[in-house]
């Protein structure tokens, strides 16, 4: 019984110099956790879609990254985040955008995936549908977070946005380098029958403004799952990974061009992406079991596990 997870905790500018030992091991345990959640699922004979809940779900509930729990602020001072699920035994899919108090959006995009008839709810209406689906809500206190608070109180009177993991802004001048590494988290699996599922969870960018969503709630662009072909979680400024449809630009590589994983990621990330002036990665794996970290900024969080007791946990560009 053979099966491969990868998982991604956010990819910018993490380097050795701006990450200390306790920040490392912090780190290190987090996707070790995450990592160990979803492993328990798939040696169990669970689903490729159950294991990539699960380790999204310890990420969410994890303050370090930026998603659930950990999610940046508006620029309104809310948290607004969002989430998508694929399933490549079916392509069957479901997402949440700009979500405000569901403990965890990856929840709620498995209830829109299996039971709204839909594929992607956003603002009120995803909440109307939560609370009648029953999904876990949590307070606003709950998604307090000092230092997101302060990263956001350092550019709130802006019009700038911030993507978590960057020292410089995304539009316009410089605004002040918080230190803060975070991150939107992902997941993607091979369990043993060959099935595939990827999801991806975030909060987006501090002081996003008028109800701006990602790449990583839009199928395709930050989220994508084919048995055929790969399952992909992507990270990076959500903008430009819309506009090149990374994932399924992967996934289309593959399907009619025969590339393999690793051309297929490497093509999009570290030439089409870069030529657009896109920064980030994704994570996938393949039918095959075989998996690839990619990425064109100075890091990613990132770690694998499989059924033959390898796991892998790094943080910096190779
Ligand atoms: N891709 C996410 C977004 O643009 C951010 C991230 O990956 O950190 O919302």
């Amino acid at each position: 019984m053979s099966y491969t997870l990868v998982i991604h905790g956010g990819a910018g500018n993490i380097t050795p110099e701006i990450m200390n030992k306790q920040q490392e091991a912090e780190y290190t345990q987090a996707l070790k956790s995450a990592l160990d959640k979803g492993n328990k699922v798939l040696a169990g004979g669970g689903s490729a879609m159950d294991a990539v809940v699960a380790a999204i779900c310890e990420m969410e509930d994890n303050p370090l990254f930026n998603a659930g729990r950990g999610s940046v602020f508006t620029k309104k001072g809310l948290n607004e985040m969002d989430a998508a699920l694929m399933d490549g035994s079916n392509l069957a899919a479901g997402a949440v955008a700009g979500v405000r108090n569901i403990k965890n959006p990856i929840r709620l995009a498995r209830e829109v995936m299996l039971h709204s008839g839909h594929v992607l709810l956003c603002n009120e209406g995803a909440g109307e549908f939560a609370l009648q689906q029953g999904v876990e809500m949590a307070t606003d206190n709950y998604f307090f977070n000092q230092s997101r608070y302060d990263q956001w109180v350092e550019i709130r009177d802006t019009n700038f946005t911030q993507l978590d993991h960057k020292g410089d802004n995304l539009k316009g001048g410089p605004v002040p380098n918080t230190g803060h590494k975070f991150g939107t988290v992902g997941a993607a699996a091979c369990d043993a029958l060959g099935n595939l599922a990827a999801g991806t969870s975030t909060g987006g960018m501090t002081n996003k403004r008028f109800s701006r969503i990602g790449d990583s709630p839009v199928i395709g662009a930050g989220t994508y799952a084919n048995n055929n072909t790969c399952a992909i979680s992507c990270t990076g400024h959500g903008e430009y990974f819309l506009r090149a449809v990374v994932a399924y630009d992967v996934s289309c590589l593959m399907e009619y061009k025969g590339l393999s994983l690793q051309d297929a990621c490497a093509v999009v990330i570290k030439d089409k992406l870069v030529k657009m002036g896109g920064e980030g990665g994704l994570i996938a794996v393949d039918a095959m079991g075989n998996h690839e970290f990619c990425f064109n900024s100075a890091g990613m969080y990132r770690g694998m596990t499989n059924s033959a007791g390898k796991e892998e946990i790094a943080f910096y560009g190779v």
